[in-house]
């Protein structure tokens, strides 16, 4: 393989459809994901690196709770060339008889979304559906857990390892579960239900990122919802004023990448 460039897994979280662009989160944006590729990217804070934590936790768990007797294989690395110069590359986090993707919940919308509203992201979906096209896998499943009980969001990034660990042991630990099944014409399906997207729509998700990559320009559009809420990817993304001046003044790829850098600030 010549690839040289490289879209991760954990960017495939929109698609696109009708020419339009979906992504419910900042991660599945164009301009996003050619930043990530130059090294500019969010650093990494106390609150990440708590939510990290708590995934790892959530692993062992998960293990202990619902893996016992399953063979699989854990943090299964997953790639596959898009273009000559791009590639595929992620972890695929547990892979069996089916792909599974864990999250865990620690914000009050999650939880408010998925255990009583009971729909699970639509961008964690995708990533599952990724890896699920990905593996050549026609079954998933996308298992949360919330720590809402005893965690709260907002106050993540003041916790210590310690006391994420102490909590999350006391937390109850509801579980959610949801199952995706891709179908025979490309669909997919959620428990039973079509889905808004296809197995096209991904991979036209994955050949435009590759362009972006190739030829280095900023995506004239953003990232468009599919649901009608208060949040969109832009939402919390600190970039919003920065394109915004780019939709007007349409400057080269060279000062969005720097100025990124310079409200970001990081460069790996
Ligand atoms: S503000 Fe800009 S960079 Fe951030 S998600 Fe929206 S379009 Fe992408």
């Amino acid at each position: 393989m010549t690839n040289t460039l490289t879209l991760r897994g954990g960017n495939c979280t929109g698609y696109i459809k009708n020419g339009q662009l979906i992504a419910e989160d900042s991660n599945g944006c164009f301009r996003r994901i050619l930043l990530r590729a130059k090294g500019v990217e969010e650093a990494i804070d106390g609150r990440t690196e708590n939510v990290f934590h708590l995934g790892h936790l959530s692993e062992e768990l998960f293990e202990q709770d619902k893996l016992q007797g399953i063979t699989y294989e854990k943090e299964k690395h997953v790639e596959h060339p898009i273009t000559d110069k791009v590639k595929f590359s992620g972890h695929s986090d547990y892979v069996g008889e089916r792909v599974y993707e864990l999250k865990s919940a620690t914000s009050y919308n999650t939880y408010k979304k998925v255990f009583t509203k009971g729909t699970p992201k639509i961008s964690n979906v995708v990533q599952l559906c990724t890896y699920m096209l990905a593996l050549e896998i026609p079954e998933g499943s996308l298992c949360y857990t919330s720590y809402t009980d005893v965690l709260d969001y907002k106050d993540m990034g003041g916790y210590t390892k310690e006391q994420v660990t102490s909590y999350a042991n006391a937390s109850i630990r509801e579980t959610k579960f949801f199952t995706v099944t891709i179908d025979d014409d490309g669909g997919f399906e959620l428990d039973g239900n079509s889905l808004d997207f296809n197995v096209d729509n991904l991979l036209q998700f994955q050949r435009t990122a590759a362009d972006v990559l190739e030829n280095e320009y900023i995506y004239p559009d953003r990232p468009a919802s599919l649901e009608t809420t208060m949040f969109n990817a832009c939402t919390f993304c600190k970039l919003k004023p920065l394109c915004t001046d780019w939709e007007t003044e349409r400057f080269e790829t060279t000062t969005f990448v720097s100025r990124a850098k310079q409200i970001l600030g990081e460069t790996k």
